[in-house]
């Protein structure tokens, strides 16, 4: 058994745990980060890729943002169809110029390995058997497996910042958490097409057969989802299936669907999900791993990127002067922003989908709101300041 010593456990090297390493480097904390994946798999792995405000800043400020704003797309609205009328939201009139910024997950996750590669800070991917202990303690540890070698980790603190499906949130007792969770009767089959986008601006769109949203990556490359059933089995949706489909949710008079080659799809679940408290001893839970929202409020990267600057700050404080009052405030602080976007993607999400039934009154009501959200500038600015993402203070 090999042993090393940090300041900062982190588990898991996806946005919330790659940020974190990279705020707490720069507030001069060390930190070791472990992954159970390859370098080259989470550098690939295609997910969200809607950026608020907030998180751009955050990226300028620390020295993250030459490529963002090279390659990122700044949207100053979305569009929203229904019934053969659109509606565009201009996010920016409405939301005092903030603005969202379309950029790859995976090209946030590379920026960061670039950034924590530069700086010498250790990373570790391909880690097998990553157990946590002694948490209640002043030293918990990080056991797990590397190159053929039993490794552990002594840490002042440990950050579980390992998704949804990782090992940090069961390391909590379960009689010291809550967990809240609600399942959604409708997932998102995803695809990105090698194919230009037919919008300059997001669309999405309510239809009886589903939702529908035309999203993008590039100039280049077009993200688009249907609304699926939860069980539903890709195998049954060849691509020309599924372009014929998004013609016919997003189809408006005069308006064209380009379609093209598909290079990846996949059928993602529609969940929200929160555990309280987010903490235990000297275990810190972020992002996915405390966390999911459904992703038609484009949330969930944007939470991992706000829970890891609360608790870089709170860690700084705590090293600087011993105090630990921010680091106790951890959940609390986190959990306002956690619950309003759950309400916002909750809210999207009911307005949006097409509920198993098609019960009358549910209908009735959604169009009431999406009406309301055309005719009333209250309702859009509500829309649009919870969409391009509250200021963080
Ligand atoms: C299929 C899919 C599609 C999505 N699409 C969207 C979208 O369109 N818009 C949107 O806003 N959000 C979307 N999301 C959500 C968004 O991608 C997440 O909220 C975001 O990735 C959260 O970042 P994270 O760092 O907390 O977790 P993750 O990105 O999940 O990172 C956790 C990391 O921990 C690693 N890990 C797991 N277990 C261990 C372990 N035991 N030890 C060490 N490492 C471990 C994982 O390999 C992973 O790299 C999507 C999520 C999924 C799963």
């Amino acid at each position: 058994m090999k042993t090393d010593r940090t300041q900062v456990g982190i588990v898991g090297a996806g946005p919330a745990g790659l940020m974190l390493a990279h705020l707490l480097r720069l507030e001069g904390i060390e930190s070791v980060v472990l992954e159970t994946r390859s370098r080259e798999y989470v550098e690939h792995r295609v997910r969200a890729g809607v950026l608020e405000q907030g998180t751009v800043d955050l990226m300028n400020e620390t020295g993250l943002g030459d490529r963002l704003r090279r390659e990122g797309l700044v949207h100053r609205g979305i569009e929203i169809r229904w019934d053969g009328r659109a509606k565009r939201i201009p996010l920016s009139d409405l939301a005092g110029g903030r603005a969202i910024t379309i950029y790859g997950q995976q090209e946030v996750v590379k920026d960061l390995i670039a950034a924590r590669l530069a700086g010498d800070g250790p990373i570790h991917f391909e880690v097998g058997s990553v157990a946590l202990s002694g948490i209640d303690t002043n030293a918990p540890i990080v056991r797990y497996r590397h190159e053929g070698t039993d490794r552990e980790l002594r840490c002042d603190v440990i950050a579980g910042c390992d998704g949804f499906h990782g090992v940090s949130r069961e390391a909590i007792p379960a009689t010291g958490r809550t967990e809240f969770h609600h399942e959604y009767p409708f997932a998102w089959l995803g695809i990105l097409a090698a194919v230009p986008p037919s919008t300059e601006e997001l669309i999405y769109a309510h239809h009886e057969r589903g939702f529908a949203l035309h999203s993008l990556r590039s100039p280049e490359v077009s993200r688009l989802y249907i609304q699926v059933d939860p069980d539903e089995d890709i195998e049954r949706w060849p691509d020309a299936r599924i372009w014929d489909e998004l013609r016919i949710r997003l189809g408006l008079e005069g308006w064209h669907l380009n379609d093209g080659p598909v290079i990846e799809k996949g059928i993602a679940a529609m969940r929200s999900f929160v555990v309280e408290p987010m903490q235990h001893g000297r275990l810190f839970l972020a992002g996915d791993a405390a966390h999911i929202v459904p992703a038609t409020g484009a949330k969930g990267l944007n939470l991992a990127v706000a829970d890891v600057r609360v608790l870089a700050r709170a860690l700084a404080a705590w090293y600087a002067t011993g105090d630990a009052g921010r680091l106790d405030r951890y959940t609390a602080e986190c959990l306002r922003r956690v619950w309003r976007a759950q309400d916002f993607s909750a809210t999207m999400s009911a307005m949006l989908h097409a509920y198993p039934g098609h019960d009358e009154f549910t209908q009735r009501r959604q169009r009431a709101q999406l009406d309301y959200l055309a005719t009333s500038e209250a309702a859009a600015r509500s829309l649009a300041e919870n969409y391009v993402g509250l200021p963080f203070d």
